[in-house]
């Protein structure tokens, strides 16, 4: 695929169907979040390094985050794992707000920075930390997405999310997760949608894998 618009007729082929979704896609130039020698393959539904051991991910595994977070706009989100600034970028062309985002790796953060302030997203707000214990500064979230592993969901993660506030998180081992959307109710989340089978790189923190 050499353009957004093949990238958008594939992801409807292979099963998005969230109009707001495949919209955000259009927008984003997904050129601007890859090293200059991957370019080339910016439209490719893969996902691509971007250094320090890290990736963008695919283009398919974030439609299906974004699909099962039920985005709208005016919602606040947090994200984990900026990574390149993509996703955030896909997220706020959705919400048209204040996009929380925490990476913690100071060169990425600082690059995604970057990029993101050139594009002109100036609601997207960068953090360096560890995101496994959420952003209480900022809490709380409509909606919290984690785009590395977890092998449960943090308990302050949850004391951020609103009531009736939704959280997307890729749940299980070191290599191999489900991505799961729960739902607050009453204080507590509950289990509302699962897609099997995809592979993050892991939440290296607090509440993440550790010993990684
Ligand atoms: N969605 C991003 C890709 C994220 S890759 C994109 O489209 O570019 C996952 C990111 O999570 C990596 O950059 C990794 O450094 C980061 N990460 C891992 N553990 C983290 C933690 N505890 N807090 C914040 N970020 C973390």
């Amino acid at each position: 695929m050499r353009s957004r618009e093949e990238l958008v007729e594939h992801l409807k082929r292979v099963g998005i169907r969230d109009e707001k979704v495949l919209r955000a896609f259009l927008r984003v130039p997904r050129e601007e979040f890859v090293p200059e020698h991957l370019k080339k393959y910016a439209y490719a539904d893969d996902a691509l390094p971007i250094g320090f051991g890290q990736t963008i991910s695919q283009p398919y595994t974030i439609a299906c985050m974004l699909e099962m977070l039920r985005l709208e706009e005016g919602l606040k989100v947090l994200e984990v794992g900026t990574g390149s600034g993509y996703t955030a970028a896909l997220t706020y062309e959705i919400t048209r707000s204040p996009v929380y985002t925490v990476e913690r790796l100071p060169e990425l953060a600082e690059r995604a920075r970057k990029t993101l302030q050139r594009l002109g997203y100036t609601e997207i707000h960068v953090f360096i930390g560890d995101g496994s214990v959420g952003l209480p500064e900022h809490a709380p979230y409509d909606r919290i997405i984690f785009h590395a592993a977890l092998p449960s969901v943090p308990p302050p993660v949850v004391e951020q999310l609103t009531e009736g506030g939704i959280l997307v998180a890729p749940i299980g081992s070191l290599h191999y997760q489900d991505l799961v959307a729960y739902k607050k109710r009453g204080g507590a989340v509950v289990e509302v949608e699962r897609r099997e089978g995809f592979v993050f790189v892991p939440v290296v923190g607090e509440y993440g894998f550790r010993h990684y």
